[in-house]
């Protein structure tokens, strides 16, 4: 036994970066002896604390990056509220899987049906993986895309959008793209296309509206379309907004009122959970 190489254990662990490792240096050190742990379980269990929290500090850098506006998991998710939705398909999307064959997602449906909280459950699924992802609203993409245009940085910026493991395009169709933010979305769509890297797109839009999605043009609409639906997952949700539901919960509307955002119900109905 050297003190010397004792001291070099705890330093040479900050000299290498492992901090968690150093903390915890002394403590495992203890319940080694005292409960007679081989070398390498020792060894092991170090590495285990070390590995742990390095893997927690990338996935919150992920996070930070992210773009994710909020976070809610698909355990937050009531299933029975929206029976349209095919509870299977979703968890198989969860097992991250479609992200490794580049597969896309769409989520189409009206205004509070859960689109954008399905699509950031799959993006926070992403992080805990350990890969990148980028969340963006349709319109922040093509703003950000035209800054980049006009600064002339446009390779740069499509790479950044191209990297991530997993893109998701939130509320495509909600405001009205002009023709040059059309078609750099369009661009976005082909490459990560090429690249088989996977994008979840959502939309309160039909696909046989998109031309209005893409400026009136049709063609950019059905070349997109194309690409999107090559390797995809739709999951179309029909139902009642949540948001309307919750509203209704603390009284702010009445049993029966118009509902604003919903094509496809007129009504709201009490709806037991
Ligand atoms: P959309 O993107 O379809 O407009 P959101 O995903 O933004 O809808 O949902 C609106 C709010 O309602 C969010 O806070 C979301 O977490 C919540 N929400 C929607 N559907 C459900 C559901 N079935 N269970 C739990 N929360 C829901
Ligand atoms: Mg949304």
């Amino acid at each position: 036994m050297s003190a010397l190489h004792e001291q070099l254990a705890a330093e040479g662990l900050l000299q290498i970066g492992a901090t968690t490792a150093h903390a915890q240096l002394d403590s495992l050190a203890q319940q080694a002896a005292a409960h007679h742990w081989s070398y390498s379980h020792f060894l092991g269990r170090l590495l285990e604390a070390e590995i742990a929290a390095r893997r927690q500090r990338v996935i919150e850098t992920i996070l930070h990056f992210s773009g994710l506006p909020w976070q809610k998991r698909l355990s937050d998710f009531d299933f029975s509220f929206q029976p349209s939705i095919d509870r299977t398909l979703i968890e198989e999307l969860a097992t991250g899987r479609f992200m490794d064959e580049g597969r896309n997602v769409i989520f189409q449906g009206p205004p509070g049906v859960g689109k954008t909280h399905l699509a950031i459950s799959l993006g926070l699924t992403c992080a805990e993986r350990g890969q990148r992802l980028l969340f963006l609203s349709a319109m922040e993409l093509a703003r950000r895309m035209k800054t980049a245009f006009a600064a002339n940085r446009m390779a740069h910026y499509m790479r950044m959008l191209t990297a991530p493991k997993l893109l998701i395009v939130d509320e495509v169709g909600y405001l009205g793209l002009d023709h040059d933010q059309a078609s750099l979305l369009f661009q976005v769509i082909c490459q990560r296309y090429e690249k088989q890297a996977a994008t979840i797109i959502t939309s309160n839009k039909a696909f046989s509206d998109w031309g209005h999605v893409f400026a009136g043009d049709s063609v950019m609409a059905s070349a997109a379309l194309d690409r999107l639906l090559h390797r995809a997952t739709v999951v179309n949700i029909k139902g009642d907004s949540y948001r309307m539901k919750e509203k209704r919960l603390t009284g702010l509307f009445p049993g029966s009122v118009a509902l604003p955002d919903s094509p496809t119900k007129g009504t709201l109905r009490p709806k037991t959970k």
